[in-house]
């Protein structure tokens, strides 16, 4: 599912900054902005909503909000998201509220999301700076993905298919990060952040 809805820009009246990450799966995203975070004092993580289950060792409330999907439903009905996506059978989503009071706050916040995210946040907030994390080759993401060792086979073919969305969606990004090494990468988005 791939759509793009004109909405009005949002006023947050705030002169902090909205970071939005995305990146294929097995790209390492992850490591990448557990770096940047324990680099960033003034930059919050959003938690996202899902209706996935939970992998082995995610908590609720830390890596994801894990709901059903009749409360994401409803979540979607009363308008409570600023973006939403369908991703690989499952539903995703970014709560409005946490965005808007964290920047209101004085805080700078970080979206980790996927690509279709990414546009409809940058339809309704165009300040928001859209990184995308790109790997050195996709032979490269195919090796991580699989190392990783966190999905069945059935499911990494999903998320292999979504690749392609993904590279022709990373052109209205405003940078690409190629994550050659942790290192490198957390420089590079460090410079952005300032
Ligand atoms: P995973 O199931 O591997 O945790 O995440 C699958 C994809 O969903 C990743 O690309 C991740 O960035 C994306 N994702 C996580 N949270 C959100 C969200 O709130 N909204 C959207 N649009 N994508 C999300």
């Amino acid at each position: 599912m791939f759509f793009l809805v004109k909405f009005n820009t949002m006023d947050t009246k705030s002169t902090k900054k909205l970071f939005v990450i995305s990146g294929s799966s097995g790209v390492g995203k992850g490591t990448v902005i557990k770096q940047l975070l324990s680099n960033h004092d003034d930059l919050k993580l959003s938690i996202s909503y899902t209706t996935r289950s939970p992998r082995n060792g995610e908590e609720h409330g830390i890596n994801y909000f894990f709901v059903s999907k009749e409360d994401f439903k409803t979540a979607v009905d009363n308008n409570e998201f600023l973006e939403w996506a369908e991703f690989s059978g499952n539903c995703y989503g970014t709560k409005k509220s946490f965005v808007l009071n964290s920047l209101k706050n004085g805080e700078h916040v970080l979206l980790e999301i996927d690509t279709q995210g990414a546009l409809q946040i940058k339809e309704k907030m165009p300040e928001a700076i859209l990184i995308f994390i790109a790997p050195p080759s996709y032979d490269e993401l195919v090796a991580r993905l699989r190392g990783r060792k966190t999905e069945s086979e059935e499911a990494i073919q999903k998320r292999l298919d979504f690749v392609k969305t993904e590279k022709e969606n990373s052109k209205y990004f405003d940078y690409i990060v190629i994550n050659d090494t942790v290192e490198n990468a957390v420089k590079k988005i460090s410079d952005i952040i300032g």
